[in-house]
């Protein structure tokens, strides 16, 4: 201990601390929780008490200087009805008074955080986090009156202290005589708790969410040692499931152990059990959650897997054994060969780990890729959710690339709302079709009336509906598909196929050339440096206008992520497109060269503008418009009026 801190003699009057404002207000959230699921304390005590005897047997691996070297590395459970507390004991790196401190009066812990960030979320919503997510340490703040932490480190020149708070703001610490390593959590029980004190309900809970705990949980009596049930009993199974055949183990077993792998209530959408001994030894087990809801809120907290080396935990949430784009994925990893005496720091730049990242990748790429084939209701779930994750990997992981493009799925102006690959797309490609037509939208309605598709409906061409904003940056760097290129449909450039006479409406339904030039010069006049260009359309068939980008328009995939992500980005301009066959036109056209000096004029030019703009999602204000379509109405009414 420093110089300065309290005193060591024991007897001192124990020092009181105040606990940092977020601990007081998490501590009287959970106070007056009427949590239903109270027992859920005990798998946070036991889950800090194994994240402790890890940290030792880390620890151990390269210094045998701690205390109590030899002692078994373990949990002991007290429950002791008579006094109606329950003890919680562990051999683990125990805690100096500085991580006493910083440890117990703090928030450390990544649920809670989230926890309080949600704290006003609701009660119902609160009980659901503290189910889910647990919020650590101070879930026992649910059942108990007061809490005795008492803890000795593992650093021989550190010494034993004792934590003690009943859940209000302040918490006390002094000296104690604890000679042995470890934490030993003494949990004075509140009156409505007592079922906490009885060995069978701890049994209970132990079997429930700590059965896969690696170190053994035992159940002593606080009887005398005379008594024959006296003897400690080890509560769980113990086994490290990842390391046994597939063949053998349940999908049941597997369901438990995820859940109390991760504290999920939920089963897993997919588990992938690999074994496997080449090219580099491998004992996994991966799960894809059921939800992104559990994923987004652990990207706040620690993602990534727990990998093990010969079953002794390495890192608890190694990120580096994934592809980024595979965040959402959970478990476990075990590998022989990867040496275990190697730092914490020095796992990333192991060889082995490149090798394993490289199994474990193309295994879950294959295993996705089976789910797809043979249970496509399943995979379409697990699209709906982590869909954006796999597009984020095409755009940003060239290596991932080629395997991922083969699980996308996307929305067409023909797939009726399901979902289809683009492999189905170039299967229904018709024989003179030379490219696979995307169009970037808002959302799937506005899209859906996008005048960008009126060639391709006419032409019965399907187009790929792309509405998340990451699909115009995932295309664009994605290019093609079997030797096809993707083609945004809304470039001024695009070469088609011939559009038949059919497919034209009547030709004498066009504006007379001459009219239709001055609406174009009428136009560019009206929006000025607004637009690029006023230009005849070779595409509109039933919409009268639309923008579109200029060939040479390089951020044209971009430009809807840029402009929800950076603040001042301003569209580039576009080119304004109108239909000469549309019967707005048509009359336009006549009017310019009858009446030039209508207001009506260019009032319909504005007008024509800012619907395009909306329906590319450009519109900075539509409200502005509503002025406009009152005089535009009641020109139209007053012309009906008079003529009827
Ligand atoms: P978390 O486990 O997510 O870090 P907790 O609130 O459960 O958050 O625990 C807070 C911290 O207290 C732990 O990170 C650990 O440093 C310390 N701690 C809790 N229990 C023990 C224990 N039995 N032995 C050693 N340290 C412990
Ligand atoms: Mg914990």
């Amino acid at each position: 201990m420093t110089e300065g801190t309290t005193g060591t003699t024991t007897g001192a009057a124990p020092e009181a601390l105040e606990y940092r404002t977020e601990v007081k207000q998490l501590l009287d959230i959970l106070a007056h929780s009427l949590y239903t699921d109270r027992e859920i304390f005990l798998r946070e005590l036991i889950s800090n008490a194994s994240d402790a005897l890890n940290r030792l047997q880390f620890e151990m691996l390269t210094n045998h200087a701690v205390v109590d070297p030899d002692a078994e590395l373990a949990v002991t459970l007290i429950p002791d009805p008579d006094a109606k507390t329950l003890t919680v004991r562990d051999t683990g790196s125990g805690m100096n008074r500085d991580e006493l401190v910083t440890n117990l009066g703090t928030i450390a812990h990544s649920g809670a955080k989230a926890f309080l960030q949600n704290a006003n979320a609701g009660q119902a919503a609160l009980e659901e986090i503290i189910g889910q997510f647990g919020v650590g340490f101070y879930s026992v703040f649910m059942v108990a009156d007061e809490v005795t932490v008492t803890s000795r480190s593992y650093r021989p020149e550190d010494q034993a202290w004792t934590w003690r708070s009943r859940g209000d703001s302040t918490y006390t610490l002094e000296p104690a005589d604890q000679q042995t390593r470890g934490t030993t959590i003494v949990i004075r029980l509140k009156e409505d708790a007592g079922e906490f004190a009885q060995p069978w309900r701890i049994e209970q809970i132990v079997k429930k969410h700590s059965d896969y705990v690696s170190f053994p949980i035992y159940l002593a009596t606080a009887k005398p040692a005379d008594d024959e049930s006296a003897t400690p009993r080890v509560l769980n199974r113990r086994s490290a499931l990842w390391r046994q055949s597939p063949s053998k183990v349940t999908r049941e077993e597997v369901n438990e152990f995820y859940k109390q792998l991760t504290f999920d209530s939920a089963d897993p959408l997919l588990h992938v059990h690999l074994v496997a001994d080449a090219p580099v030894n491998v004992r996994a087990l991966l799960f894809v959650p059921a939800k992104r809801e559990r994923g987004r809120l652990r990207l706040h907290a620690e993602h990534g897997l727990r990998l093990y080396s010969r079953k002794i935990l390495i890192q608890s949430a190694n990120r580096d054994l994934l592809p980024d784009h595979y965040r959402f994925v959970d478990g476990v990893v075990d590998s022989d060969d990867l040496p275990l005496n190697v730092s914490r720091e020095m796992v990333q730049s192991n060889p082995v780990m490149r090798q394993l990242r490289r199994a474990l990748a193309n295994r879950l790429n294959r295993e996705l890729k089976t789910l797809a084939e043979e249970q496509p209701d399943r995979y379409r779930t697990f699209w709906e959710e982590f869909g954006v994750y796999l597009k984020e990997g095409v755009a940003l992981d060239a290596s991932s690339q080629e395997a991922l493009v083969e699980l996308l799925r996307f929305r067409t102006t023909k797939s009726d709302g399901q979902w289809c690959s683009l492999a189905d797309y170039v299967a229904r490609m018709k024989s003179d079709q030379g490219a696979i037509y995307y169009v970037l939208g808002e959302d799937l309605r506005s899209v859906a009336r996008s005048p960008h598709l009126d060639y391709f409906h006419a032409h019965d061409l399907e187009v790929l509906l792309l509405v998340d904003p990451i699909d115009g940056f995932m295309v664009s760097m994605l290019r093609e598909f079997q030797g096809k290129p993707l083609q945004n449909v809304d470039d001024a450039g695009l070469s088609l196929p011939e559009t038949p006479a059919a497919a034209q409406s009547d030709a004498d339904a066009a504006a007379p050339a001459e009219g239709f030039d001055a609406v174009i010069a009428r136009a560019k006049q009206v929006l000025g440096e607004r637009v690029l260009d006023v230009q005849p359309s070779k595409q509109l068939v039933t919409s009268p206008c639309r923008l579109v980008s200029p060939a040479d328009s390089f951020d044209r995939d971009l430009q809807r992520l840029r402009r929800l992500t950076e603040e001042d980005y301003v569209t580039p301009k576009k080119i304004l497109e109108l239909n000469r066959r549309h019967p707005l036109m048509v009359n336009l056209a006549s009017m310019v060269t009858a009446r030039p000096d209508d207001p009506l004029i260019d009032a319909t030019i504005e007008q024509l503008f800012d619907n395009a703009l909306l329906l590319e999602g450009l519109h900075a204000n539509p409200v502005d418009m509503v002025e406009r379509i009152q005089t535009l109405m009641e020109a139209a009414v007053a012309g009906r009026a008079t003529s009827g």
